[in-house]
């Protein structure tokens, strides 16, 4: 059953999003060469904690860290570890953060040094599909009119949807319904509702779509281990537009990176 928020919820969801935004901007000021995942997610919970959160992650489903950490071939739920990050690297981190009762949950896939002019494309077209799904989140719509947008916009670029994971509903619970998977078809599926609160999350290859499990339990990874992109927000629906909760400004600010992309999701601010 789909969980409506008010005006109110979505007040404090966008503050459990924001935290999560901010510390990936934490983060993207502290990933460079010789870096460990293990350290960076040290630095995330102290973090979370620091701003009255728990982390959303930590023990959730029984996962033993607070960030997903996923490099490269990973697609995503894989470990932190005391690897150190090497030039060229691309690492997905996905963050959850409890507060106020509310789930906050975003990724980004960020460099690390000098990466491949193929696997830049691959994050740009990622981010872009992330955006082409939200702009689809609308009253009128309905589920696989996102995952339609998504799937054609990085299908057209020859790279591969990732069918076994799918973005999802997020409130009180970190997943709620609906489902919101990266692949579908126009006018199938549930119906967006005013009040709404989802996460989008396009899980992109570079290569073929097909992925393993390790034996860990937890981590995917592409079958060709060609690298994977992994870029998340939260949205709600209101006034019957989709409206951004989760924000990469912070992540932006630490890089350099000048953006409005984010400018058409925000409507009633
Ligand atoms: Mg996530
Ligand atoms: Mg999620």
């Amino acid at each position: 059953m789909i969980k409506i928020k008010t005006l109110e919820e979505i007040e404090l969801m966008r503050e459990s999003a924001l935290l999560v935004s901010k510390t990936l901007g934490m983060l993207a000021s502290e990933i460079k060469i010789g870096v460990t995942t293990l350290y960076l997610d040290k630095l995330a919970e102290e973090f979370i904690r620091d701003h009255d959160a728990i982390p959303g992650f930590l023990g959730l489903y029984d996962f033993p860290n607070t960030l997903c950490m996923s490099p490269n071939a990973q697609v995503v739920h894989g470990f932190p570890t005391d690897e150190p990050l090497k030039n060229g690297d691309i690492i997905s981190i996905d963050c959850g953060v409890v507060k106020n009762g509310f789930y906050g949950d975003h990724a980004y896939t960020f460099e690390v040094g000098e990466v491949e002019a193929a696997t830049k494309k691959l994050l740009k077209i990622t981010k872009e599909s992330l955006y082409e799904g939200i702009r689809q989140l609308k009253i009128g719509n309905r589920v696989g009119d996102v995952g339609y947008a998504i799937q054609n916009y990085c299908e057209n670029h020859g790279y591969g949807i990732v069918r076994e994971l799918v973005g999802h509903g997020l409130g009180r619970k970190m997943h709620e319904d609906p489902e919101m998977p990266n692949y579908g078809r126009r006018g199938r599926g549930k119906k967006f509702k005013e009040g709404m609160v989802v996460a989008i999350e396009p899980m992109v290859n570079l290569g073929t779509s097909k992925i393993n499990q390790l034996k860990d339990g937890w981590t995917i990874l592409t079958v060709d281990r060609k690298p994977s992109a992994h870029f998340e927000h939260n949205i709600a629906i209101v006034n019957g537009k989709p409206e951004l909760l989760s924000t990469f400004k912070y992540i932006y600010d630490v890089l350099g990176i000048i953006s409005d992309e984010e400018n058409e999701f925000r409507i009633s601010h």
